[in-house]
């Protein structure tokens, strides 16, 4: 069963092969066994297994909807009404959530089943997974690994086959370089297509949700539920959602590919740039024009998002202080060591560096200098890929300089850890949608390839995106001891 993709398993549970509750039952069975990778916080036994029975009824009348009865699991940072939602932080360890997110109400209404709740790096800072208060996740292609972050339990999970799907959520690459490590596929949407509401922030202007999956047919599935315009978020965009299954297999002859040679310099690994080279090789021979383009801020990137990303989660964090709800420490002298100890004893070592970066980015005198200037830089990154656009239909690249690194190997210097997110962080600074599909390996080791759009062309990604998944059979398979 856990090798088949969502289409089948939807076909499957229709035909009566089996029933949802023998199929959730058989991803909890396998969510146990492999205990060890450590992708799950939460395990939604119960609830799961009730929602499956209610699905089974449903699927027994007429019902049209694909995601009826299958089983997905929820990253972390997605509230979810009734089920401990703790962002991979000490500070919601104890918090249940008393609401649905959008995303959730959305997967709930189309009869999925949910499996559990994800691991993540802490309030979904980091590029490693190594931040939770739950302790760091397996890579199932290499168990000494990282999954990669701040989705590293969805891509964890769903490479390993203990769900069939996952959401995930992406402020400067999270799910697109998890992916790429677990070789799964992942596509971060338009900013604005999927709602936010619900959804912890970190950095409000960057945060986006999307499918984590094992192809692009069925993340197409699951972005047809999670899109769409939402009243309880200000920032979700009122623009009609295509069908995402219709256009996935359009010809794509003539497609024009641009490859921003800051993509390809120095600092990228040679067995990645070999891999995403013959991934581009495919395309030229289903009829795409190749051509070299350029981004001349993309350097700029990680600066200015270093300086923006902490500045937001610095005002977005306030809100934990001990008092309405998460972490209170005990027998606080004043409402002051009430505020410190309370965020002092619950925040880890990242979120802390972040909060305090951002504080001083924000302050009187030094607004001007940092945020001001960044958010400057940041339109000019912004002009860059519309150039591009003008020019090419869409880009191409690694995700990652380098595939998958050792568990501990990079925790001592979070610098060197920032600058690995070169390839992903301009693109949630412009708001673009982009997909990370399996393309092959680097020293045993998946590599994904990056594919950009332009806004709300998720169509089309989904579209490029599937057409290399029918020549190519990277997507398909599954790493040792996870068959
Ligand atoms: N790795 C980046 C960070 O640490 C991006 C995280 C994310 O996309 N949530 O902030």
């Amino acid at each position: 069963m856990h090798n088949k993709t969502i289409t089948e398993l939807s076909k499957a549970l229709r035909e009566r092969e089996f029933s949802s509750v023998e199929l959730t039952q058989s991803y909890l069975d396998r969510i146990k066994k492999h205990n060890a990778l450590n992708s799950f916080i939460t395990i939604n036994e119960e609830m799961a297994l009730e929602g499956a029975k209610v699905a089974d009824t449903i699927l027994a009348n007429t019902n049209t909807n694909l995601l009826t009865g299958i089983p997905i699991a929820q990253k972390d940072i997605f509230c979810t009404q009734g089920v401990k939602t703790s962002c991979g932080s000490k500070m919601l360890d104890n918090f249940i959530s008393p609401y649905n997110a959008t995303v959730v109400e959305n997967f709930n209404n189309a009869g999925a089943v949910m499996l559990g709740k994800l691991n993540m790096d802490e309030f979904a800072m980091g590029s490693s997974n190594e931040t939770s208060f739950y302790g760091s996740v397996q890579n199932p292609w290499n168990t000494n690994c990282v999954p990669g972050g701040s989705s590293g339990g969805s891509a964890s999970a769903v490479a390993a086959r203990l769900t069939p799907a996952a959401t995930g959520t992406d402020t400067g690459g999270s799910i697109r370089q998890p992916a790429s490590f677990c070789g799964i596929t992942g596509l971060k949407p338009t900013y604005g297509r999927v709602s936010r509401y619900g959804m912890i922030a970190f950095a409000s202007s960057l945060d986006q949700a999307g499918p984590m999956t094992r192809s692009a047919e069925d993340a197409a599935l699951l972005l047809q539920t999670m899109s769409g315009f939402d009243t309880k978020d200000s920032t979700s965009l009122d623009i009609p959602v295509p069908s995402y299954s219709a256009s996935l297999n359009n010809n794509l002859e003539g497609l024009k590919i641009g490859l921003p040679k800051e993509f390809f310099s120095e600092g990228l690994n040679n067995d990645v740039a070999q891999t995403i080279e013959s991934a581009i090789n495919e395309y030229r021979k289903m009829g795409a024009e190749i051509k070299e383009v350029s981004l001349p801020h993309m350097k700029l990137s990680i600066p200015v998002y270093y300086i923006i990303a902490p500045a937001e989660c610095s005002a977005n964090l306030s809100r934990f202080d001990g008092v309405r709800f998460g972490y209170r420490c005990s027998e606080p002298k004043d409402l002051n060591d009430l505020y410190i100890r309370s965020r002092g004893e619950a925040f880890g070592d990242e979120v802390k560096r972040r909060i305090l970066m951002g504080t001083y980015a924000l302050s009187a005198g030094y607004y001007d200098a940092y945020y001001i200037k960044a958010q400057k830089v940041r339109r000019l990154i912004s002009e860059d890929f519309k150039q591009a656009f003008a020019e090419v239909d869409v880009l191409m690249g690694p995700v990652s300089p380098s595939p998958t690194f050792g568990l501990g190997e990079k925790t001592a210097d979070p610098i060197e850890m920032y600058l690995a997110d070169i390839y992903t962080i301009a693109v949630n600074l412009a708001g673009l949608p982009a997909i990370s599909i399996p393309a092959g390996f680097a020293d045993e080791k998946p590599v994904g390839l990056q594919i950009i759009s332009n806004y709300f062309t998720e169509s089309h990604l989904l579209n490029i995106a599937h057409k290399f998944q029918q020549t190519t059979h990277w997507h398909q398979l599954s790493p040792k001891g996870f068959e």
